[in-house]
């Protein structure tokens, strides 16, 4: 089965922002609260609820020990001067497009023009950019339009999220009905653009599956675009793994977790999620075994042409284990050893210990390591599906996390967190900003 993605997908601008605000304020350790539901997608509500951030919908259950976002669709004026006089610490994370609808409206006010928001009167958008109206109208239907004066100037705004061939038509007809008409056409692009994908994709496939949250004003539009050009049309809210088809056979499980090492990525993407991890290639080697001559594991790691760290140590059996880091890396699967290795790592052991000089070299090979760009392991449940979790990135320090990271992942996929567990996981978080250093280079 061919699978297409419309050619605009996934979260809007304004969505990601919001989360990039609370991202930002949760890796910084402050306690969040959000006034009403910062989007309407319950995958998103249930996975900041995992981290402790919690939506209040009454103003009179502030906690002012935590800080308050406000959310997406903006709040009424009336809360905003409470929050104000109030002096409650808060961010705004209304979304820049619903806030200039505000602004076009308080404009507005200063003249005698009727204000009409067309969209739907119980969303929260609308309540919210009503409120900013002194002579305001929410409309949705021609049959409301009823009321107007041909004589009556009017502006005209809407939601952000309307469907924009709903918008033409309730535009043509207030042209037909009133003298002076004013257009403020807010519906966002984000919105414009994923509706027009829909139409585009929505005839040259066999089915449409529309996933978004089913409270979700512009997940609705999308659906209902959607099923009048093609009768197959679904709309899902939560998507999970089935099951995990491999060449033995087919399995199925509540949760499926992503530990496939260096292959993490390419498990990943048959999940539709992007992650980095890259394998990058170390050589080593193993001589034969001789008498204990040294104790500690040595690690140089200064660079050389070619190489970048190394390190040797004596086993309990006797031989002598040895690891070179490659410089430029060697990325990918590919576990055939290059010529070069040996001579290279063998100079610099000798350079160390001449005495290494004396030692058979038995056997050499390449291993991979899965990396992720700071180095650290990404551990932990991935936003888009409700029961697939991440284990990858686990280079050398995933390993020496050992047990303990084991135990984390075990109680995160059965929910049975311990009070640290927030805050450990933060480092893991997949959705981390990666800039970080691995602090030992
Ligand atoms: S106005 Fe557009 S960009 Fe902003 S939150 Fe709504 S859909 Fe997203």
């Amino acid at each position: 089965m061919k699978i297409y993605t419309a050619d605009e997908a996934g979260f809007c601008f304004g969505v990601k922002r919001a989360l990039n605000i609370i991202d930002r304020l949760h890796e910084s350790n402050e306690s969040i609260e959000i006034y009403g539901q910062l989007i309407h997608n319950n995958t998103v509500l249930n996975n900041l609820k995992e981290k402790g951030i919690d939506c209040i919908n009454d103003l009179d259950c502030l906690d002012n020990n935590r800080k308050l976002i406000i959310r997406t669709h903006g709040i009424l004026k009336s809360d905003e001067e409470f929050l104000r006089d109030k002096k409650v610490s808060y961010v705004d994370a209304t979304c820049p497009l619903v806030k200039k609808i505000h602004r076009i409206i308080e404009q507005v006010n200063s003249s005698k023009n009727k204000i009409l928001i067309i969209g739907n009167s119980n969303h929260p958008e609308i309540r919210a950019i009503s409120s900013y109206a002194e002579n305001g109208l929410i409309v949705n239907s021609i049959e409301e339009l009823d009321v107007l004066k041909h004589n009556e100037p009017v502006s005209v705004v809407a939601q952000t999220t309307l469907d924009s061939g709903f918008f033409k038509m309730m535009i043509s007809e207030i042209i037909d009905r009133v003298e002076h008409v004013e257009i403020f056409n807010t519906i966002c692009s984000a919105t414009i653009e994923r509706q027009e994908a829909v139409k585009k994709l929505a005839p040259k496939v066999d089915f449409v599956i529309v996933i978004g949250g089913k409270n979700s004003s512009n997940t609705k539009k999308l659906y209902n675009i959607s099923k009048i050009i093609n009768e197959n049309t679904f709309h899902i809210e939560k998507s999970r793994i089935a099951s995990v088809r491999t060449n033995k056979g087919e399995y199925y499980s509540a949760n499926v977790l992503n530990a496939a090492g260096v292959y993490a990525r390419d498990i990943s993407q048959m999940a539709g999620i992007e992650v980095s991890v890259d394998p990058d290639c170390h050589e080593a080697g193993i001589t034969e075994p001789v008498k204990p001559f040294m104790g500690p594991m040595v690690v140089d790691m200064r660079s050389e042409p070619g190489s970048k760290n190394f390190y040797f140590y004596q086993s309990t059996e006797g031989q002598v284990i040895f690891c070179l880091t490659p410089d430029p890396p060697i990325l990918g699967t590919d576990s055939r050893a290059t010529s070069g290795f040996l001579p290279m790592i063998a100079k610099r052991m000798i350079k160390i210990m001449p005495m290494l000089a004396n030692l058979k070299v038995r056997r050499t090979w390449r291993g991979q390591y899965p990396n992720s760009p700071d180095g650290f392991p990404i551990v932990g449940k991935v936003r888009e599906l409700d029961n697939f979790y991440q284990a990858v990135g686990m280079c050398g320090q995933g390993f020496m996390l050992g047990p303990g990271m084991a135990e984390l992942i075990y109680r995160l996929i059965t929910k049975n967190h311990g009070p640290d567990d927030a805050e450990i996981s933060k480092s893991f978080d997949p959705y981390r900003d990666f800039k970080g250093k691995e602090v030992f280079k």
